[in-house]
């Protein structure tokens, strides 16, 4: 059996897999991560966790052919540093020397959305695609490209970031990333909070409904709330256009849409799918299909294991 360790690293936990080749999840274990995590603290976890899940599954460290390790944030992967991370507060730390030094085996890291795409085209709603395009909604938009089940990474691995495609050039809000009108402020779930809140301060929102999330707002649209329904079509349109625009670059067969917003169904889809007709052109829109992500939460490890698999091709 061949079988690799998947690392799903988030800024208060991190997610921990073993995985089949055939992407069959064999246990799944997590370690608490914050801000500022020292590595060393952080590559003690990791091997703590690989640990429980060779012994749960009665693994030896021999079975484990390699590591795969997703990471939010910017790295250099022809010196195997991570650039920025900034859930984690890593800058400039030599990652894949450490991790392998601890885990003493193959590492290979990408970003979080690289990951998650790679793991959908695998096995979730991009398997058998021959172009996916895979966009993660979530407090960002992350994007990946995976083109006949390899991941396009561009020159220095910043292919598909679709999240900061700048969509409005006037009066944007600024992003993350230090310019204005980027998509992931209109059509993240952050976007989707901050307008539902000023929705309810118009009182068109019961004032006693605490908006702390994108899946508070969605509830309400579900439950008809016009407003919250008004709100989930304008963050749907936004994403639906900017899908458009990188269709229209990519011509692919699939595109894939994850993260928590994703499970609204078709109350969100359903926008998006118009919005996006609107500006694709009618070829590409021809031969695409907009789905909901498959794998849920597991994509980071599933899309982790994928890519340590992918190593030993
Ligand atoms: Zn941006």
């Amino acid at each position: 059996m061949t079988v690799f360790f998947a690392v799903d690293v988030g800024g208060t936990s991190t997610k921990t897999a073993l995985i089949d080749d055939k992407g069959t999840i064999l246990d799944k274990q997590s370690f608490k991560t914050w801000r500022h995590i020292p590595l060393e603290d952080f590559n003690q976890g990791m091997v703590q966790a690989l640990l429980d899940g060779m012994n749960a599954v009665g693994l030896q460290r021999r079975d484990i052919r390699g590591a795969g390790i997703g990471i939010a944030g910017f790295l250099d992967l022809n010196r195997g540093t991570v650039v920025e991370a900034i859930n984690v507060g890593w800058n400039d730390v030599p990652f894949i020397a450490l991790a392998q030094a601890a885990l003493a085996m193959p590492v290979t890291i990408d970003n979080d959305a690289n990951v998650a795409a790679l793991g959908e085209a695998w096995i979730g709603a991009g398997s058998g695609a021959r172009t996916a395009l895979c966009v993660t909604v979530g407090t960002g938009i992350g994007g990946g490209i995976v083109m006949d089940g390899q991941l396009y990474r561009g020159v220095n691995g910043m292919a598909g970031e679709i999240g900061h495609l700048v969509v409005q050039r006037e009066n944007g809000f600024l992003c993350n990333c230090g310019m204005h009108g980027c998509l992931e402020t209109l059509a993240s779930a952050t976007a989707m909070v901050r307008l539902a809140r000023a929705v309810q301060q118009r009182g068109e929102i019961p004032l006693d409904i605490v908006i702390d999330g994108a899946k508070v707002v969605v509830e309400l649209a579900q439950q008809g709330n016009l407003a919250a329904q008004g709100v989930v079509r304008e963050v749907a349109h936004w994403l639906g256009y900017g899908l458009s625009l990188a269709a229209n670059t990519l011509n692919p067969d699939v595109i894939v849409i994850g993260g928590g917003v994703s499970t609204a169904g078709e109350i969100f889809l359903g926008p998006v799918r118009t919005a996006f007709l609107e500006t694709a052109l009618g070829r590409v829109a021809e031969a695409v299909e907009i789905r909901a992500a498959a794998l849920g939460n597991d994509a980071g490890v599933v899309g982790a294991a994928a890519l340590a698999a992918q190593r030993l091709e």
